[in-house]
């Protein structure tokens, strides 16, 4: 599909694609299968200067917009969605303290960011609070000068591999989301510890685990914006993450997943014919193509909108949810459909395929499920 994109856009679009092509493609089956930290992904990004995408241009950024972020997602997640988790959150938490951490907060930060190497977790999810995060329980409570933390995380992407978290706590006597507030925490951060790696149905080389605070001490300059303003810098800041995170997952995943099924379609003959030849086929070819390019639409709309500040806070809103919501349940659909196209051989560990159905179907559920989006939609359309 064309795409409107400036030239640092496309740019960014080719010089992921070109890395992914000779760095993450050939390992991706691999980092999947041996279930650990993608150290060869890490070191590409690195080098690539894809850790500090977002970073201002006087650290040595790119200060990307929404736009770069999505192409570099996307890119990325055609071949190895795990690896792409080494940028998403990374990307995230940089943006939000670009857009409300003070001077000296910025300054301190992203100094040390400014190597390229440092990567950054988002930590909201609790074992008893997932969709629910406004009930969130992590206590940060004021002792000194600094914040002594108690409480756990849970499904955290990155575990204990990133360098900043981007912590989620309750402070203070506001409740549910009045009470929230947002605390950069170091990894070094005496009191913090990590629990047992999950194993996961999918995104292999992606580590999740629980995070752990136990009178963990933060400083409390790390605090961001002021205490009982969490919950804005989620709704206000956060949100639109979603857009270039898990849509553009979403939407490399079922390129991935589509392009492999029509390049095996064009290959595999049964009856004497090529199966692309059959229209039973060649519709679900058809429908998978239809379907990626009205998600691709809606991403690249949303995300010109948002840089372009365009739109009010509830259509934006309204978008960033229908993104994430309908590229996912299309992303898993689309992989669904790529896995019958194989055949038995989709069905087998190591077909690109069945990699990226597994992969997909988190999706659906992180970063609010789908449930929760449609309930945005449908609050902010009644609304309106
Ligand atoms: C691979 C992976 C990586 C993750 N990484 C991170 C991370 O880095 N940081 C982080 O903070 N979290 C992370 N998470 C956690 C993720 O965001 C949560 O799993 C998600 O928000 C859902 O929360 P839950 O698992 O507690 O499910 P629950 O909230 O218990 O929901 C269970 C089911 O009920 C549905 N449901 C809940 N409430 C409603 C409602 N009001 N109406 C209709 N249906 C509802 C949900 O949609 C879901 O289907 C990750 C999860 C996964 C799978």
């Amino acid at each position: 599909m064309f795409l409107h994109l400036n030239q640092v856009q496309r740019e960014t679009q080719e010089r992921v694609r070109t890395l992914v092509a000779s760095e993450i493609s050939p390992k991706a089956e691999e980092i999947d299968a041996r279930e650990e930290f993608p150290q060869s992904s890490y070191e590409a990004f690195i080098k690539a200067g894809l850790l500090k995408l977002s970073l201002p241009i006087k650290y040595g950024g790119q200060e990307a917009d929404a736009t770069s972020l999505c192409l570099a997602i996307e890119e990325i997640s055609k071949a190895s969605p795990a690896s792409a988790l080494l940028v998403f959150p990374t990307q995230a938490v940089i943006r939000i303290i670009r857009e409300v951490g003070t001077k000296e907060q910025q300054e301190r930060f992203f100094f040390d960011m400014a190597q390229g190497d440092k990567l950054c977790g988002f930590c909201l999810t609790e074992p008893n609070h997932g969709s629910d995060a406004g009930s969130l329980q992590t206590r940060a409570v004021l002792d000194g000068d600094g914040y002594l933390v108690n409480g756990t995380k849970t499904f955290i992407t990155l575990g204990p591999h990133a360098h900043y978290y981007l912590v989620f706590v309750r402070t203070g006597p506001g409740k549910r989301t009045g009470g929230i507030s947002a605390l950069i925490v170091p990894r070094n951060t005496p009191g913090l510890s990590f629990g047992k790696k999950e194993k996961k149905m999918g995104l292999g080389g992606s580590v999740t685990s629980e995070m752990i605070f136990q009178n963990a001490r933060v400083p409390g300059e790390n605090l961001l914006l002021q205490e009982g303003e969490g919950w804005t810098i989620l709704s206000r800041h956060a949100n639109v993450m979603r857009v270039w995170g898990a849509a553009s997952m979403s939407l490399g995943i079922a390129e991935g997943a589509y392009e492999a099924a029509l390049a095996f379609a064009k290959k595999r003959s049964q009856f004497k014919r090529l199966i692309a030849s059959f229209q039973a086929v060649g519709f679900m070819l058809a429908d998978m193509k239809m379907d990626i390019e009205a998600a691709k639409s809606l991403i690249f709309r949303t995300s010109a909108m948002i840089d372009n500040q365009e739109g009010t806070f509830r259509d934006i809103e309204t978008l960033v949810s229908m993104c994430k919501c309908y590229a996912s349940d299309m992303a898993m659909k689309v992989t669904i459909d790529a896995v019958q196209i194989f055949g038995g051989a989709g069905y087998m560990k190591g077909s690109p395929v069945e990699r990226m159905m597994r992969d997909a179907k988190a999706i659906q559920i992180f970063d609010g499920s789908n449930q929760i989006q449609r309930m945005v939609m449908s609050k902010n359309i009644i609304l309106d």
